[in-house]
């Protein structure tokens, strides 16, 4: 292909997204040619240095900068990367004539209070929930809450100010925790309620799908086989493929493909995380129309021969690709942080990439560094990869590698003011 017909695409996302760099790789891989637009200023990455400045603070303007740039150079394909920029992607697609999932439909995604009116609505299973209205008499409304439940901002992600209690009590220190954390919260409403929800009781997993005129296609299913009971919800251990029942499996997809129907998604990457109770009924926690974070992309690219966000493209650019069946097992573990506190170093790296089936591990912290666990923090510690010839022996080599780690921290001392 040369220059002159070699499609291009627009691909918007937020300023230092971790998803920009496999985009423009796939892109490359794929021959086609990328526009990033971003907020990203004085990126030193030349497709950002020279791609599109948007602000996306000010959506119709970011709208009418991306269409007024489509002129001169037309675009055949847009995609939103994360649940900042999928809505007004789906905008400029609308705009433009493109194939798009309704901007709505974005939205609703996102705002987590939203999401629940309109799975609940369509009859699909979600936990019992509740605003908590921050403007209003608080302990009155925790009192006509049924415990255990699990409270959390509108529109967070990462499982950021995400608290299981168990009590009012418990319920009125963990509120005014999350208050703390809203306070960073850049849109007014989002900022107003916190959202309760009835503890659901059960086995979780994450889902990877291809959404095409509709129709949803899976890419790869996540055990997470940790307990996950609270009262906060790191990401740890991501194992591919399920060892649930067929049907079991069969039953989740149907239903995160029930959810993308009620949103209104009809194309595209999809994410979910469900929960599967002890009656094997499967609840809905999170659906979103864009692809899995980070390192857990990488796994999907082990369990399907391609790179996640080239299957991304290929479908929106109708390019067929082959799907490499994977035989084996694969894990991503996300290494949590044990405890706030400086980190002074992490002992034990060598020993633990030395375990049969650990292909790689990585410390994305550096020493000196203040670590600050959930539910106020916002990272991992690193991660670590293993391959192996099941699943279950995919677990136990990340489980083995963990075990070898030891995490050493010095306390943070926070100078109190004398008063005379
Ligand atoms: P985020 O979008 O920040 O990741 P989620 O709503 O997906 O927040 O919640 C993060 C994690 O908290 C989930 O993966 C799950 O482990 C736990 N969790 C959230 N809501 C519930 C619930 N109603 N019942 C049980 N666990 C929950």
């Amino acid at each position: 292909m040369n220059n002159l017909t070699r499609p291009r695409l627009l691909i918007i996302a937020p300023h230092q997204s971790y998803r920009i760099a496999p985009y423009i790789s796939a892109a490359e891989q794929l021959g086609v040619d990328i526009t990033v637009a971003s907020a990203g200023e004085h990126s030193i990455i030349s497709v950002i240095n020279k791609g599109l400045h948007i602000d996306f603070s000010d959506q119709q303007q970011a709208l009418a900068d991306i269409l007024s740039a489509s002129v001169k150079t037309p675009f055949q394909a847009v995609l939103g990367t994360d649940d900042m920029s999928v809505a007004l992607a789906a905008s400029v697609a609308r705009a433009l004539g493109l194939a798009h999932n309704p901007p709505e439909s974005a939205s609703i995604a996102r705002r987590k209070d939203h999401a629940r009116d309109c799975l609940q609505a369509a009859g699909v299973a979600v936990p019992q929930y509740q605003r908590i209205e921050l403007n209003e008499s608080i302990p009155a409304q925790l009192e006509s809450l049924n415990y255990p439940c699990v409270l959390k901002p509108l529109a967070m992600s990462g499982s950021r100010g995400v608290i299981r209690v168990d009590d009012i009590e418990a319920a009125q220190l963990a509120i005014n925790r999350i208050m703390t954390i809203l306070r960073e919260v850049e849109v007014a409403d989002e900022a107003d309620a916190i959202l309760a929800e009835s503890f659901i009781e059960g086995r979780e997993v994450a889902y990877e799908g291809l959404l095409s005129e509709g129709k949803l296609t899976t890419l790869a299913l996540f055990d997470k086989p940790d307990p996950l009971n609270g009262p906060y919800f790191e990401e740890t251990y991501y194992i591919s493929p399920s060892r649930l029942p067929e049907l079991l499996q069969q039953q989740i997809k149907q239903t995160v493909s029930d959810a993308c129907q009620a949103y209104g998604i009809q194309q595209g990457p999809v994410h979910a995380e469900c929960r599967v109770d002890k009656d094997n009924e499967v609840w809905v926690l999170e659906v979103a129309a864009r692809t899995i974070g980070g390192e857990c992309a990488r796994l999907v690219e082990l369990v399907t021969g391609q790179a996640l966000e080239k299957i991304v493209l290929a479908q929106l650019l109708d390019i067929t690709l082959p799907r490499i069946e994977f035989q084996g097992g694969a894990g991503v573990l996300m290494i949590p942080i044990p405890e706030a506190g400086i980190l002074r170093r992490i002992e034990g790296i060598s020993a633990a990439r030395a375990v049969p089936g650990v292909k790689e591990l990585l410390i994305s912290v550096r020493d000196g560094h203040e670590l600050v666990p959930l539910p106020e923090g916002s990272s991992y510690l690193g991660f670590i990869y293993a391959v192996a010839d099941s699943a279950a022996q995919a677990e136990s080599a990340l489980r083995e590698a963990h075990g070898l780690l030891k995490i050493v921290t010095a306390p943070i001392f926070k100078m109190t003011p004398v008063l005379s």
